[in-house]
């Protein structure tokens, strides 16, 4: 039986990103799944931390989870494609890397 049949209060934090949250085997494949996205997609680790920054600042996270979207704000945030689904978005997409 899980706690939640044995009556104990659910514990979450409504404010915890993915890599804070307890049961740390799902972040770590998400993590694995980041460092293997190209180069180019990914956005500096200085703005994905800004990112993530303003993201637990927001009202909209739950549980890692950005409530606009649906996405884990991990995924979302190191996307250079990606921006802030809000409709005051937080954050803003990056211009696409010159390959040339
Ligand atoms: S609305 Fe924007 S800032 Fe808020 S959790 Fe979602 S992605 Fe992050």
């Amino acid at each position: 039986m899980t706690n939640l049949m044995e009556g104990e209060p659910r514990r979450f934090c409504r404010k915890c990103l993915l890599r804070e949250m307890p049961g740390e085997d799902y972040f770590t494949s998400l993590k694995k799944y980041i460092e293997g996205l190209d180069r180019r997609d990914r956005v500096s680790s200085e703005v994905y931390e800004q990112r993530l920054s303003l993201c637990r600042e927001c009202k909209n996270l739950l549980s890692g989870m950005c409530r606009k979207c649906g996405c884990f704000v991990e995924l979302r945030a190191v996307m250079r494609k990606n921006d802030c689904p809000d409709i005051h978005p937080r954050w803003e997409r990056e211009p696409e890397e010159d390959v040339w």
